[in-house]
């Protein structure tokens, strides 16, 4: 039987699409494997976000081209955000390489995996077509192997932020249709899963390239919420990543009702300085984002918020920074992803803009965001200290298990059940970054 190995990079939504990729290349008759030495097809699913990424792919690109000069049998792929419209340019730099797809383009993989497989096998026999695998690929759906599965429900991104990447290569957005996610989220209830995260670039625009309802309205994030409400065994729902202009009170108030929905937002703000926003071209100001974290917390004082900031982007002043530090403090975010600006080739930002803040200066603006961060989470994490919280489990081993609260705080715990329990975890000790506690009544409380 021809095998495959899939090595990710990047979001969530790689992973769900490495996911799909997986599923259509089991029904082709692939057997996926942990190791790619073992593999007869090796597939890259890339990320351009940052430099980082795209040069870890590189360099595993250089190794794979070493294995197959030195005579192993393996066809390699390349997909996702590293493959734009034209592949001409990589298709010079990286001559070996079989196929290049791009994100939820799966069809060149395919087909390199039916003529690999047909040579391999020597006959068809009952082998499913390679028409009937990329004809069905929109309702192939992966079967998830815990309690936790990420649903992409819209593809792309129209907001053209200039420093950013991800429009030129995963294209504008599109939802998916209600019916065919719904029917996604039953199939993975009834392989175990008990909480799904929806996934977009930019969640809340969901639907808006859908026709109408029945009933007139256009479907949005709330009308997931409320179908996934009534599929059994579902028992919680996320969503990110948020965009502040796109999360409308309907939304909001959708959360703070469906009892599914877990108050966790995912919101990234950038900058709190409006001069830089305008340059970003983020299309909010600072007021405006802090407005729509009033309305959440008057309605779910407890809600979690997330965001990403990014520093040093081109002329960001030491003043535009202080901004950013002052908006950290204001809100007190539950975690903070940090990066440091770096140019991506293609974007506004890297033909129009002069990357003109020094690297110790954006090393030590990193350090400062981490700084709050850190002193944030740990606020949060004593919040929960000597209290119950719900925990579902998504790892038992050996007694000892771990999971989520519906904050997103991790909790470790002592328990022999079964992962996708949903359960009552007393806390008695926490760090920034976790907790530990247990089902019993009594305990100690100590802070590390
Ligand atoms: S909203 Fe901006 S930063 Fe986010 S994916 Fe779209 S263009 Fe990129």
């Amino acid at each position: 039987m021809a095998t495959f190995h899939i090595w990710t990079l990047g979001c969530q939504m790689n992973q769900a699409d490495s996911l799909k990729l997986a599923a259509g290349l089991e029904k082709m008759g692939y057997r996926a494997v942990e190791d790619d030495a073992d593999a007869d097809l090796v597939v890259i699913n890339t990320c351009s976000v940052r430099q980082h990424a795209e040069d870890r792919a590189y360099s595993r690109l250089g190794m794979l081209n070493k294995r197959r000069r030195k005579g192993a049998m393996l066809s390699i792929a390349v997909m996702g955000c590293m493959v734009g419209p034209k592949t001409d340019d990589l298709e010079r730099r990286f001559p070996f390489v079989d196929a290049w797809a791009r994100p939820q383009q799966f069809d060149p993989i395919l087909e390199l995996a039916s003529d690999s497989r047909d040579t391999s096998e020597g006959e068809l026999g009952n082998l499913i077509p390679l028409e009937a695998v990329t004809r069905g690929m929109t309702r192939t759906y992966a079967i998830p192997s815990g309690p936790t599965a990420y649903v992409p429900v819209i593809h792309g991104c129209d907001k053209f932020c200039t420093y950013c990447i991800v429009p030129l290569r995963r294209g504008r957005e599109a939802s998916r249709d209600v019916e065919d996610i719904l029917d996604e989220v039953r199939f993975l209830a009834e392989h175990g899963v008990r909480e799904v995260t929806l996934l977009g670039q930019t969640v809340e625009a969901y639907g808006h390239d859908l026709p109408d309802l029945p009933d007139g309205s256009r479907p949005d994030l709330a009308t997931l919420f409320e179908g996934i409400d009534a599929i059994e065994g579902i028992q919680r729902v996320r969503f990110l990543t948020s965009y502040p202009k796109d999360m409308t009170d309907r939304i909001v108030e959708s959360v703070a009702s469906q009892p599914k929905v877990c108050e966790y937002f995912n919101i990234p703000v950038q900058s709190g300085s409006d001069s830089m926003l305008d340059r970003m071209r983020r299309g909010y100001t600072v007021a405006e984002f802090e407005e729509r974290v009033t309305k959440i917390r008057s309605l779910m004082p407890d809600a979690a918020i997330v965001t990403d900031v990014i520093v040093g982007c081109p002329g960001e002043t030491e003043a535009e920074f202080q901004d950013t530090l002052d908006l950290l403090e204001r809100i007190g975010f539950d975690t903070v992803h940090v990066a440091a600006y770096s140019p991506r080739p293609g974007t506004f930002a890297s033909r129009k803009m002069e990357d003109d803040v020094p690297q110790e200066v954006k090393k030590a603006r990193l350090q400062a965001v981490e700084a709050v961060h850190k002193a944030s989470s740990e606020r949060i994490n004593r919040d929960i200290l000597g209290r119950t919280v719900e925990v579902l489990v998504e790892q038992v081993e050996d007694g000892r298990a771990s999971g989520r609260t519906r904050r997103g705080q991790i909790v470790h715990f002592t328990y022999t059940g079964a992962r996708g329990d949903l359960v009552e975890v007393m806390v008695s000790q926490v760090t920034p970054w976790s907790a530990q506690g247990h089902i019993a009544d009594e305990l100690t409380l100590s802070v590390v």
